[in-house]
């Protein structure tokens, strides 16, 4: 038996209320979820921020606000976002990480189209200096892979010294402009990988499933929540995080496994106490 991480990523950039009406927007509206995903079992969260019009923003001010109230609440691991803000600059998308000193951040380990409409900037340069930034605050990157080259540059600036072992990464799987979410291109980008790392992953849509069961089968850890995914099933909106979660754990029992509490995977992820 092992010890699973469940990460909720309740919010994101870009689904809104007309996606899902459950979807949490609000600092108060996002910390709720948060605690709601916890007691279903989620030990990480994945946070973006809203801003007043519901779009995707990087305030700083919004972050602090969310992350008191959740850690009011309870302990579970707060992973900030470091993307998601058509109007950031390289400033404002550390700027939370230097106020808050989260215990994970994700790091986009490169450029990308991003759902044929927009670019998904990551510049090397900010690459180098988010990398550096994350070590002097002490904030674990949760590097995102959206392709296998992306991989590749993760064993880039690890021999660098941009990114320090044992790496997490999150396989992120099925975004238009990345690789599909196929259990297929996910064995693929596990057996790149190289060994002593821990992952996790999720598949965005009609591959949410098969890519948490084949994550599963391959002794990883999963994300779930209504960044990836606003369906429950087909046709089927989910109710709540929380049901994403639930479901999450059930399979993580069925293969035999136990989710990980918060504090489980802070020594799975090497997390600073
Ligand atoms: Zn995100």
């Amino acid at each position: 038996m092992s010890k699973l991480i469940i990460t909720v990523a309740s919010t994101g950039a870009w689904p809104s209320k007309k996606d899902n009406p459950a979807i949490p927007l609000t600092p108060e509206e996002i910390a709720a979820d948060v605690y709601e995903c916890y007691q279903a079992g989620a030990a990480v969260a994945h946070l973006h921020m809203r801003d007043d019009e519901g779009k995707g923003t990087m305030s700083a001010d919004k972050f602090e606000k969310t992350v008191k109230l959740i850690k009011e609440k309870c302990n579970i691991i707060l992973n900030l976002t470091t993307s998601g803000d058509l109007n950031a600059t390289d400033e404002t998308r550390q700027a939370h990480l230097k106020r808050l000193r989260p215990e994970l951040a994700s790091y986009d380990c490169g450029t990308m189209n991003w759902m044929n409409n927009s670019v998904f900037m990551n510049h090397p340069k900010f690459l180098e200096e988010l990398g550096m930034t994350m070590q002097e605050y002490g904030v674990k990157p949760e590097l995102e892979i959206f392709d296998a080259g992306m991989l590749y540059n993760s064993f880039y600036y690890l021999k660098k010294g941009v990114l320090k072992a044992p790496l997490h990464y999150q396989f992120v799987l099925g975004a238009a402009g990345g690789m599909t979410a196929t259990v297929k291109n996910l064995v693929f980008l596990h057996g790149l990988m190289p060994e002593g790392n821990t992952w996790s992953a999720l598949g965005i849509g009609k591959g949410h499933i098969p890519i948490m069961m084949a994550a599963i089968a391959l002794g990883g850890h999963v994300r779930v929540g209504m960044e990836d995914n606003v369906f429950y099933g087909p046709n089927e909106l989910a109710k709540s995080n929380a049901q994403l979660v639930e479901r999450a754990g059930n399979f993580i029992k069925l293969a035999g496994h136990e989710p990980a509490t918060p504090d489980e995977a802070r020594e799975i992820l090497g997390l600073r106490v």
